[in-house]
C-alpha cells in the first residue's frame, strides 16, 4: 500500500519554525526509492538535530549500503527541534523521514546510531511522535523494530526497555543480515510474530535482544547475573567486524546537506580501529582490531566523492590518522594531485611529533594554514603514564616550536578533567606547559603573537575500556580543579593572554558517566526526564543537571546517581556490560586498570608484539596494516 507523504501537512508549519530547510529533505546524492517495490523499509536516525546528524558517517554508510539494495529502501529521519515538535503535537504530525517525509511507524525498521549517550531523551520524542510505544514490551506487529547501533549500543542497557535489538560494532554488513531476515520473516508469512522475528535476530549471535535477558540483582544493588531466558539465544551477544574495508568503500557519493552543518566536506575513513592502547579511549578499544583501507582504494574514493559533491575539502579520517603505514605516501600524492584545484585537505587528530608537522604541511599546501590540534589528554607526565598517553612534555614543546617556525600561528592543546589518581596539581601543570607553548612559540618565530588554546573536556569511563571500573570525580571537584586552572593560566598576564581556555562544567559528564555505565533501572530515570521536558541534552542550553538529579532521586531505588557514577568497581563485580562481547578479554582490561594505578604504560601492538587484548583471537581477526603493495593512487581522466 502506498505511504502518503507528511510534507503537505508539514509545509505549512515550516515558516514558523527556526531553519525550516533542514526538515525539507532533497539534497544532492539523497535516494528516494518507490514504497513498493522493495520488501524491507528502513528508517535510520541519528537522533540529534539535522545540523549534527546530517554529516554522521556511520547514517551515511548505510544509507548507501541499504539503498543499493533491490529488495529495501532506506530514509533519514533527524531529532526535530522543541519549536517543531510543538507544533506537530499540536497538529497530529507523526515523527517522518526528510526524504520522501514518510511516516517513521510505517517503516520495518527504525537503526538508531547513538554516537553519544545524550542523545537517550531524543529517541524518545521521535518514538512518541511517531505513535510507537516507548517500550518494546507495548509493541505489536505494526510497529516498526527499533534497533540501536553505534559506539553507545555496546552497552543498551539503560535503553533496554525502549530498543527492540542492538547491534554491536560495523553496521555494513549487519545491516544487510537484519534486512535479510526481515525480507525472510514477511515472505514466510511472519511466523511467531514480532517475538519470532527477534529470535531469529537474537539466535545469529550478532543482535542482542535486551527482553530475551533477565537481569539479577544482589541486595547491595550488584548485578548478580545476567541470563538468557530462551533456549535459542546465545549467552553473549558478538560485535560485528568488517575485515576488508576495501570491498565497502562507502559513502561514495556522501550527501550534500541543504542547511548549515556541523562539517561541510567530504570524509574518507582511512583506517579502522587502534591500538595505541589510551585507556580512556572507548572508541579505539572497541574498535579493535587496526584494518587499513588501501591507498589505492582511498585515491578512488577522493576522486568519486569529490565528483559527486563538488565539497571543496577532505578530511581523512580514522582514530589517528598519522598512524596510517603509507600516510606519508598518501598525503604527498593527494596534496600534488588536488594543489591546482584548491580542494584542501585534513587530518583531524594529530600526533604530537615532528612527522605530524611534515603531513600537516603537505594538507594546507592548497588551503588555509589555520590551525593544529594536539591531544596531551592529561596536565602532568605521571597523569599521562596512568591513561596511557605516551607523550613527553618536551615533544610537546619541540613539536609546537617547528608548528609555529613553519607559519602556523594557532595551537590547540585537548585535555581532560576528573582523570583516574587526578590531583590538582596534574590540572595545574597544564597551565605551565600552555606558559611554556607561548614561549616556545615567541622564540621560533621572534614574534609575540602567538595563541594557543586550551580546551578541556570531563572525563568519562565508559565500558569495555580499562577505566571501566573507575569512580568518576564529583561535578565540585572538577568545577573546583578549572577554576583554579584558570587563576594559575592568568598569574602570568604577558604569557596568559595569549592563551584562550574552553571548558565544560563537570555537570553534564557526570549524567553522561550515568548513561554510560548505568544498567536497566536507569532506564526509568531517562523517561522520567524526558517526560519532564528533557530534549538535546548534549546541548548545554537544553541540559537541565537538575532535571536529572530530581529524577533520580523520584526513580531509583536503592542505588543513586552516585553509586553509579563516583564509585569505583570490583574486580567481581558483574558489569551491566558483561555479556556483550567487544572481543577484549575482561581480564586483560583489568590488569591494564591495575597498569594504569601502578603508572605502567602498554606499547602499540602495530609496532611490537601482540600483548594479547583478546581481540584477534577470540573475534578470529588479524590486524592489517600495509604498506599493502598495490599500486599507488590511480591516475584518473579529469
Ligand atoms: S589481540 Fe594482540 S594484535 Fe590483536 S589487537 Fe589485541 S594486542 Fe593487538
Amino acid at each position: 500500500m502506498p505511504i502518503r507523504s507528511l510534507f503537505p501537512d508539514l509545509e505549512p508549519l515550516l515558516p514558523r519554525v527556526s531553519k525550516p530547510i533542514q526538515y525539507v529533505g532533497g539534497e544532492l546524492n539523497s535516494r528516494v526509492k518507490d514504497w513498493d517495490c522493495v520488501a524491507v523499509h528502513w528508517a535510520l536516525m541519528y537522533p540529534d538535530a539535522y545540523e549534527v546528524g546530517l554529516p554522521n558517517q556511520g547514517v551515511q554508510i548505510l544509507y548507501e549500503v541499504l539503498n543499493e539494495r533491490v529488495d529495501a529502501l532506506a530514509e533519514r529521519t533527524y531529532a526535530v527541534w522543541p519549536d517543531l515538535e510543538a507544533l506537530m503535537r499540536e497538529n497530529g504530525i507523526g515523527q517522518f523521514t526528510v526524504d520522501a517525509h514518510r511516516p517513521v511507524a510505517a517503516f520495518d525498521l527504525l537503526g538508531v546510531s547513538f554516537a553519544t549517550e545524550l542523545g537517550y531523551t531524543n529517541l524518545l520524542t521521535a518514538l512518541d511522535l511517531a505513535g510507537i510505544p516507548l517500550h518494546a514490551a507495548d509493541r505489536d506487529e505494526s510497529h516498526p523494530i527499533v534497533v540501536a547501533g553505534g559506539h553507545a549500543a555496546f552497552n543498551p542497557e539503560p535503553i533496554a526497555d525502549f530498543v527492540d535489538a542492538a547491534v554491536l560494532g560495523d553496521g555494513e554488513q549487519a545491516v544487510g543480515v537484519l534486512t535479510d531476515l526481515v525480507r525472510d520473516w514477511k515472505q514466510d508469512g511472519r511466523p511467531g510474530g514480532r517475538d519470532g522475528l527477534l529470535v531469529r535476530f537474537a539466535a545469529t549471535g550478532g543482535s542482542y535482544v535486551p527482553r530475551f535477558y533477565d537481569v539479577d540483582y544482589l541486595p547491595d544493588g550488584r548485578i548478580a547475573a545476567v541470563r538468557p531466558n530462551r533456549p535459542e539465544v546465545p549467552e553473549r551477544a558478538v560485535k560485528h567486524t568488517v575485515m576488508d574495508l576495501d570491498r565497502w568503500p562507502y559513502p561514495k557519493a556522501p550527501l550534500v546537506p541543504l542547511a548549515e552543518t556541523v562539517h561541510e566536506r567530504m570524509s574518507v575513513e582511512i583506517f579502522r580501529g587502534c591500538t595505541r592502547g589510551c585507556r580512556f579511549c572507548q572508541a579505539g578499544m572497541i574498535t579493535r582490531p587496526v584494518r587499513e583501507r588501501s591507498i589505492d582504494t582511498i585515491g578512488s574514493m577522493v576522486e568519486q566523492g569529490l565528483r559527486a559533491t563538488g565539497f571543496g575539502e577532505v578530511g581523512l579520517l580514522s582514530l589517528s590518522s598519522a598512524d596510517h603505514s603509507e600516510i606519508g605516501e598518501l598525503a604527498k600524492q593527494l596534496a600534488d594531485r588536488y594543489e591546482d584545484d584548491k580542494v584542501s585537505l585534513s587530518l583531524p587528530s594529530t600526533r604530537v611529533d615532528a612527522f605530524n608537522i611534515e603531513l600537516a604541511n603537505e594538507f594546507s599546501r592548497s588551503g588555509r594554514r589555520s590551525g593544529l590540534t594536539f591531544a596531551p589528554e592529561g596536565g602532568s607526565e605521571r597523569l599521562r603514564r596512568v591513561i596511557n598517553k605516551m607523550v613527553s612534555k618536551d615533544d610537546l614543546i619541540r613539536t609546537v616550536s617547528t608548528a609555529y617556525a613553519q607559519g602556523w600561528r594557532q595551537v590547540k592543546l585537548y585535555f581532560m578533567c576528573g582523570l583516574p589518581t587526578e590531583t590538582d596539581e596534574d590540572v595545574l601543570e597544564i597551565a605551565a606547559m600552555s606558559h611554556d607553548v607561548i614561549r616556545a612559540g615567541r622564540e621560533a618565530t621572534g614574534s609575540r603573537d602567538i595563541r594557543c588554546t586550551v580546551s578541556i573536556g570531563g572525563f568519562v569511563p565508559k565500558p569495555h575500556t580499562p577505566f571501566q571500573w573507575a569512580a568518576m570525580a564529583d561535578p565540585e571537584t572538577i568545577d573546583r580543579r578549572l577554576r583554579r586552572l584558570r587563576e594559575a593560566i592568568n598569574a602570568d598576564r604577558s604569557l596568559g593572554r595569549n592563551v584562550g581556555m574552553r571548558y565544560h562544567d563537570g555537570q553534564p559528564s557526570l549524567i553522561e558517566g550515568l548513561l554510560s555505565r548505568g544498567d536497566r533501572r536507569v532506564g526509568a530515570v531517562i523517561e522520567q526526564v524526558w517526560r519532564d521536558g528533557g530534549r538535546f541534552d548534549g546541548w548545554s542550553e537544553h541540559f537541565s543537571y537538575a532535571r536529572w538529579v530530581g529524577a533520580c532521586a523520584s526513580v531509583l531505588r536503592g542505588v543513586d546517581l552516585a553509586w553509579f557514577t563516583t564509585r569505583e568497581r570490583d574486580a567481581d563485580e558483574v558489569l551491566p556490560w558483561d555479556h556483550l562481547d567487544s572481543g577484549l578479554d575482561k581480564q586483560w582490561l583489568w590488569d591494564d586498570w591495575q597498569d594504569a594505578l601502578g603508572e605502567f604504560e602498554q606499547d602499540d601492538c602495530r609496532w611490537t608484539p601482540c600483548f594479547d587484548c583478546g581481540v584477534c583471537s577470540n573475534l578470529g581477526t588479524d590486524i592489517q596494516i600495509g604498506p599493502t603493495g598495490r599500486p599507488l593512487l590511480p591516475v584518473l581522466p579529469r
